[in-house]
């Protein structure tokens, strides 16, 4: 094993510095760099592109840092099976450009896919737009190997779609930001790459009218790969995106202008400049910093989502925000007009949210903020359930100590 080197402020997670950071080559590099964490009882985080570092509390202590960067191979590929396993620290550019020959992808639209690895977008749930029709890492990841604190390698899931076999342990590290384990590689299903795709825009839509267009669309059976509202002043500007072969998506895009209604008026087919400025427009959104949010609401909700929305905007002048109508979920972003206000103002709208069984998570935010709004908020009532699979799996707390909700 390489020796670690020391740490340094780079190396530190939301300003909470490192002694040591290891960068193992491979698996066994890290279960060795594991199991001297585990003999020296170091408090350990992970780190891959270091995208989503801000997502969480910060560590209440930490000793040593881990970088996957150095475990980036395509360990094996099945086109005709549609699953790949990779090193958790390739990053998603990477492992697309693996795919692109065999006319395939990981159906998964983060920002930042250049710095994204495929152990951050299962531990920390990287998604985007295209989460409306494939789901998010936790719905594509059909198996994962990880090395507990104590530095025991374990796996859980398999190589094919179908695998029922065991815990379902690729799931449970899933959104565990680090503090479960150290995954080391992934296995992914995989999706066709689309022959044809479709955009359809219908802006200046009330959230209602966002809210009915969906349930329409859904009515109807159509199965848009992409929805997404971007805020614009209160309003929201629809976006729906077909793809597939050619006569179904042109046949989608049909019956879908057939069941808009009122919104057919201000809206139609994009043609494919407009169409790619109006995606760009959307992951501007969910970029725009440096307070970043997660909000949750039920789609059924969306009205009470969306003023919560314009509650927290109102203290981030310049902001932006998207919502995921179909799933009930958004982004928002900017910079706070000042830390009381813009704490006050996330707390205001994390109790809109709470009112119709929704949340919001700080993705990140500077030190003011911070000290002033708990990165999660309240507890989720399986917070016991929660704590009992981390005494299991980190009896020590040694693992990312601190980050999670309630304190884990
Ligand atoms: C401006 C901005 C906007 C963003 N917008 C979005 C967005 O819209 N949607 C979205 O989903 N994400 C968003 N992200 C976050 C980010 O792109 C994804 O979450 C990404 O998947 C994180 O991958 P990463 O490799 O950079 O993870 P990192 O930031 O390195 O890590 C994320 C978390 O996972 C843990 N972790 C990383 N690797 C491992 C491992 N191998 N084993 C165990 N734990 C590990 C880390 O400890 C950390 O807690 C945004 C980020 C930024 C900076």
């Amino acid at each position: 094993m390489s020796a670690p080197r020391p740490g340094s402020g780079a190396d530190g997670i939301l300003g909470v510095e490192p002694r040591l950071v290891f960068e193992p080559a491979g698996e066994a590099e890290a279960r060795e760099a594991m199991q001297a964490c585990a003999r020296d009882r170091l408090r350990v985080a992970f780190v891959g592109g270091g995208t989503d570092l801000g997502l969480g509390n910060p560590p209440s202590g930490l000793d040593a840092v881990i970088r996957t960067g150095r475990m980036a191979r395509v360990l094996e590929h099945a086109p005709h099976d549609q699953i790949v396993r990779v090193e958790a620290g390739i990053t998603l550019s990477a492992l697309q450009a693996a795919l692109l020959p065999h006319r395939q992808r990981l159906a998964l639209d983060p920002p930042f896919p250049a710095r994204a690895t495929a152990g951050g977008l299962l531990c920390a749930n990287g998604f985007g737009p295209l989460r409306t029709a494939r789901g998010s890492a936790r719905d594509l990841v059909i198996g994962a190997t990880f090395i507990r604190a104590d530095g025991v390698l374990a796996h859980g899931g398999g190589k094919v779609v179908k695998n029922v076999a065991g815990f379902d342990l690729p799931r449970l590290l899933f959104g565990s930001l680090g503090t479960l384990g150290l995954v080391t590689s992934v296995n992914f299903r995989l999706h066709p790459l689309p022959e044809e795709e479709a955009t359809l825009a219908f802006p200046g839509l009330s959230p209602a009218a966002v809210r009915g267009l969906v349930g329409d669309m859904r009515q109807a059976q159509l199965e848009p790969a992409a929805v997404a509202a971007i805020w614009a002043g209160g309003s929201l500007d629809l976006l729906v995106r077909f793809e597939g072969f050619g006569p179904g998506v042109s046949g989608q895009v049909e019956r879908l202008l057939a069941v808009a209604g009122k919104a057919r008026a201000s809206g139609g087919r994009l043609a494919p400049p407009q169409a790619a400025a109006a995606w760009a427009r959307q992951q501007t959104a969910r970029e725009v910093g440096p307070f970043r949010a997660r909000l949750a609401i039920p789609p059924a909700s969306l009205e009470v989502g969306t003023r919560a929305l314009g509650t927290l905007l109102a203290a981030l002048p310049g902001g932006a925000a998207v919502w995921y109508p179909t799933l009930g979920l958004g982004f928002a972003g900017g910079a706070p007009s000042g830390a009381e206000a813009v704490a006050t103002a996330a707390g205001d709208a994390r109790g809109a949210l709470a009112t119709s069984g929704g949340w919001l998570a700080v993705n990140d935010a500077p030190p003011e903020v911070r000290a002033r709004l708990d990165a999660w908020g309240p507890a989720p009532a399986t917070l016991a359930l929660q704590r009992r699979l981390k005494a299991q799996l980190d009896p020590e707390g040694r693992l990312a100590p601190g980050r999670f909700v309630g304190g884990i």
